[in-house]
C-alpha cells in the first residue's frame, strides 16, 4: 500500500471519527459513512442494502448521490428479492462483483440507472461471517471503471460499515424491546392498583384494547367441568371476571364459538404455556358480528395456581397481512396474560386471607355471644326471659326473623313449640307457622312420633296482635333436627325475610347453638312447669299464697326503687259460707273457680298478679297503678262478678264481692305487709258498710305504725 493510499484511508477514518463525535444517531453516521465512502472511492453514487429476514429481501438502507434522491420516479428499486439483480447475486454468493463497463456486460443490474453505462461495484457486508447486506458503488461512463484494486481499497472500510449497520439494527431491536417492556409494565401496573379488583381488570382490558387495537375483551373463569374433556360444549360454564365492550349475551355467543377449540387448547395447555411465545401464537377463529362483519377471535388460557382455570378472550378486526406486527401483538398478549394470571392468583390469595380473617372474627364474635348467653343462663332470671335473651343474642350471630324450637317434653309427654318472631304476628300467621313446622317435623323419624294429640299449644314470645296485612312469607328458612341421645326429639327452625340465603356457616352456628342450649331450653320448660306447680293454686289455677307473697315483695322493692305507685286489692266473697252450707262444698268450689275465671278475664295479663290469698279470699297486685286506677279496676271486677252467674245444674247463683284497696302512694308502707294490712282494713270496712262494694284505704299512715 503506497503512502497516498494510506493517507486517504487515514483521512477517511479521521473524518468518520469526526462524524461519530458529532452525532449519536447511528443512521446519520451510516449516511455520512456512505457519502465518505463514495468520496473515498471516487464514485458517483453509492448505496447500502440490508437483508430483512421477515420479507427475505434486500432493502435500501442508505444511499449517497443516488439518482433516487433527485427524482423518486427514476427506476430505483427500494426492495429486491434476495436472488435478483447484482446486489441479490452478491448477497446470495457472498462474493463481490466488479463491472468495469456496464455497457459491455450482460448482467442485468436492477439497481442501475437504465441509461447508465458506467462502472459498477458491489460487495457483501459481513459481521463475523454472517451476511447482513450489500454495498454498491457506481461510477459514470466518463470516469475510469472499477478494478479489483478498488475492491482491495474498499476492504479497508467494509467491516466498519457492516458493524455500524449491525449495531443500529441491534439498537432498533433493543428500543423495540424497551418499548414493549415499558408498555407491558404500564398495563400490568394497573393490576396492582388499590381499587377493587373488577375495576382494575376492566381498566386493564380497556388499556389493552387501545394498545393493541383489540375490539372486545373478557376475562373469564371457567367451570371445573372443563378439566374433564368428556363434557360437551354446552356444559362449559363460566363467570365473567371483567369484560370490555362485551355484553353477556354476546359473550355467550363468542364463548360458544370458541369453546370447542379452547377445550382442545386447554387440554394441551400445559405444553403450550411453557413453549416459546412465538410458538404460542393462539389459533384464531372467525367470528361474525351482528352486522355480518367478521372478526378474529382467540383466547389465551391463564394458568392460575397451575390450573388453566381462566381465559383471556379477545376479538379484533382482521389485521392487514402485517404478520410481523401480529406476531408482536401475540407476544405482547402472551406476556401480559402471564401478569394477569399472577394478578388473579394474588387476588384469590388475598380473598382467602380476608375470608379467613372474617371467619376468625365471626367465630370469635360468636363465641363472645355464646359466652354472654351462658352468663345469662346462670342468672336467676325467669327461664323464658333467659331463653328470649339467648334467642336475641343468637340472632346477632346469624340474623333471622323468627326462631322456633320444637321439643319433646318428657314430663308432659308432649311436643312443645316455642316461637320468637321479630314482630307481633297475627293469630292466622301463628297458625300457619305452627302448621308448617308441624308438617316439617312429621317427616323426621322422631321418637316419639309427632301427632296432633301430643302437640301442645305453642308458646309465642312477644305480644300477639292481629295484623291487618297478611304476614309476609319468609324468603329463606333453615331447620335442623334436635337429637338427644340417639333420638330425634325436636326441631330448630329459623326463618329470614330478607333475601339472603342461609349459609353453611349459619348451619354450623345453629348446630352449635342447639348443642349448647338444648339443655337450657329443656330446663326452661321444666322450670316453667315446676314453677307453675309450686306457685299455682290447684283449685282455681290462680297463683297461690306463696307466689303472692314473693311477687308482692319483689314488686314492693321495685316500686320503692323507681318511686312508682303499687296498689293492692284484697277480695272476699260475701257470705260464702252460705254456698257451702246450702249447696255443699262442691258448689262452694265451683263458685271459687267461677270468680277466678272472672278475675283472669279482667286483669292485665303479664302485669297484674291474681292470687288466691286463702279460703274465699283473693288478692290482686297492681304494679304502677294509682289508687284511682286500682279503685276503678276493683269496681269493674266487683261489677263483673255481680253481673255474672254461677251455673249449677238448673240453678243460677249470684255472687258478690267486697274489695279493699290500698296504694303505697297514699299510705306510707315500710314493708309489704303494711300494704296488706291497709287493704285488709279497707276490706273490713267494705264488709262493715254493707258488703258488695269497694272501699279504699285513704289514711297516709297505719294507726299502729
Ligand atoms: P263474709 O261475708 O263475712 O265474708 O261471710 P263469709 O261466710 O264469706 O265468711 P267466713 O269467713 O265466715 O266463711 C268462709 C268460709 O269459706 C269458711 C270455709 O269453710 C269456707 N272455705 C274456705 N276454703 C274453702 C274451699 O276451698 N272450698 C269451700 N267449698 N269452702 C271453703
Ligand atoms: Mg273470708
Ligand atoms: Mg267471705
Amino acid at each position: 500500500m503506497n503512502g497516498q493510499k494510506l493517507d486517504t484511508i487515514l483521512d477517511f477514518h479521521a473524518r468518520l471519527a469526526e462524524k461519530a463525535a458529532e452525532t449519536k444517531d447511528l443512521h446519520k453516521l451510516v449516511e455520512s459513512l456512505i457519502s465518505e465512502t463514495v468520496k473515498y472511492m471516487n464514485a458517483a453514487s453509492g448505496s447500502i442494502m440490508v437483508y430483512d429476514e421477515q420479507s427475505n429481501s434486500l432493502k435500501l438502507y442508505v444511499s449517497s448521490h443516488h439518482p433516487a434522491h433527485k427524482s423518486q420516479k427514476s427506476g430505483l428499486v427500494a426492495e429486491i428479492p434476495v436472488k435478483e439483480g447484482i446486489a441479490g447475486k452478491v448477497f446470495e454468493s457472498g462474493r463481490p462483483i466488479v463491472v468495469e463497463n456496464a455497457a459491455e456486460t450482460n448482467i442485468k443490474a436492477k439497481l442501475r440507472r437504465k441509461d447508465d453505462n458506467g462502472s459498477f461495484l458491489s460487495i457483501p457486508l459481513k459481521i463475523s461471517k454472517k451476511l447482513i447486506g450489500v454495498m454498491n458503488l457506481n461510477r459514470s461512463a466518463s470516469q475510469a471503471g472499477f478494478t479489483t484494486n478498488d475492491l482491495t481499497r474498499l476492504r479497508a472500510v467494509d467491516t466498519i460499515i457492516a458493524s455500524l449497520i449491525e449495531k443500529e439494527t441491534l439498537l432498533d431491536a433493543l428500543e423495540e424491546n424497551r418499548r414493549e417492556i415499558a408498555g407491558l409494565y404500564e398495563i400490568s401496573s394497573i393490576l396492582s392498583e388499590a381499587n377493587d379488583f373488577t375495576g382494575r381488570l376492566e381498566e386493564f382490558l380497556k388499556k389493552l384494547s387501545s394498545e393493541l387495537g383489540l375490539e372486545r375483551l373478557a376475562i373469564l373463569k371457567i367451570d371445573r367441568t372443563l378439566d374433564h374433556s368428556g363434557k360437551s360444549d354446552k356444559d362449559i360454564k363460566f363467570d365473567i371476571l371483567a369484560a370490555h365492550n362485551l355484553k353477556p349475551t354476546l359473550l355467550q355467543r363468542m364463548f360458544r364459538s370458541v369453546s370447542a377449540r379452547m377445550q382442545m387448547q386447554l387440554s394441551q395447555s400445559h405444553g403450550m404455556l411453557s413453549a416459546e411465545p412465538e410458538v404460542l401464537r393462539p389459533p384464531t377463529l372467525s367470528f361474525e358480528e351482528k352486522d355480518g362483519s367478521i372478526r378474529e377471535l382467540f383466547c389465551i388460557p391463564l394458568l392460575v395456581e397451575g390450573q388453566p382455570s381462566h381465559v383471556l378472550l379477545v376479538s379484533r378486526r382482521y389485521l392487514d397481512e402485517d404478520t410481523k406486527q401480529a406476531g408482536k401483538h401475540y407476544r405482547f398478549l402472551y406476556l401480559v396474560s402471564q401478569n394477569l394470571s399472577m394478578a388473579i392468583e394474588r387476588e384469590n390469595m388475598l380473598r382467602l386471607i380476608s375470608e379467613d380473617q372474617d371467619l376468625l372474627y365471626r367465630t370469635n364474635q360468636r363465641n363472645l355471644y355464646f359466652l354472654d348467653i351462658s352468663k345469662d343462663l346462670t342468672s336467676t332470671l325467669d327461664p323464658y326471659t333467659i331463653l328470649q335473651k339467648a334467642f336475641n343474642n343468637f340472632n346477632k350471630i346469624i340474623g333471622f326473623t323468627t326462631i322456633s324450637i320444637l321439643l319433646f317434653d318428657d314430663i308432659e309427654n308432649s311436643y312443645r313449640l316455642i316461637v320468637q318472631p321479630d314482630e307481633a304476628v297475627s293469630v292466622g300467621y301463628q297458625k300457619k307457622l305452627t302448621q308448617q313446622i308441624f308438617n316439617l317435623f312429621s317427616d323426621f323419624p322422631a321418637d316419639p312420633p309427632l301427632t296432633q294429640a301430643n302437640f301442645s299449644k305453642p308458646i309465642f314470645f312477644k305480644p300477639q296482635t292481629h295484623l291487618s296485612r297478611p304476614a309476609p312469607d319468609y324468603k329463606h328458612t333453615l331447620h335442623l333436627p334436635i337429637v338427644i341421645g340417639d333420638k330425634v326429639r325436636g326441631l330448630i327452625h329459623l326463618a329470614r325475610r330478607t333475601n339472603e340465603p342461609f349459609s353453611t356457616n349459619d348451619l354450623d352456628s345453629t348446630s352449635q347453638f342447639t348443642g349448647i342450649f338444648i339443655t337450657s331450653i329443656k330446663n326452661a320448660l321444666i322450670h316453667k312447669r315446676t314453677e307453675k306447680l309450686a306457685f299455682t293454686d290447684p283449685l282455681t289455677e290462680l297463683f297461690n299464697h306463696r307466689y303472692f307473697q314473693e311477687t308482692l315483695s319483689h314488686e314492693f322493692t321495685r316500686a320503692k326503687r323507681y318511686n312508682k305507685p303499687l296498689s293492692l286489692m284484697l277480695i272476699d266473697i260475701d257470705f260464702f259460707k252460705k254456698f257451702n252450707d246450702t249447696y255443699g262444698h262442691l258448689v262452694g268450689d265451683k263458685v271459687l273457680r267461677h270468680v277466678a275465671t272472672v278475675f283472669n278475664k279482667s286483669v292485665r295479663e303479664q302485669i297484674d298478679t291474681v292470687a288466691r290469698y286463702g279460703g274465699e279470699e283473693f288478692a290482686v297486685i297492681l304494679p304502677e297503678t294509682s289508687i284511682e286506677g286500682a279503685t276503678r279496676f276493683a269496681e269493674r271486677i266487683r261489677a263483673a262478678v255481680e253481673e255474672s252467674r254461677v251455673i249449677d245444674e238448673d240453678r243460677k247463683l249470684s255472687v258478690t264481692l267486697s274489695i279493699g284497696v290500698a296504694c303505697t302512694k297514699i299510705t306510707n308502707c315500710e314493708k309489704p305487709s303494711d300494704l296488706i294490712e291497709a287493704s285488709d282494713i279497707a276490706l273490713y270496712k267494705a264488709k262493715d258498710t254493707g258488703r258488695n262494694r269497694v272501699t279504699t284505704f285513704k289514711e297516709s299512715r297505719l294507726k299502729n305504725a
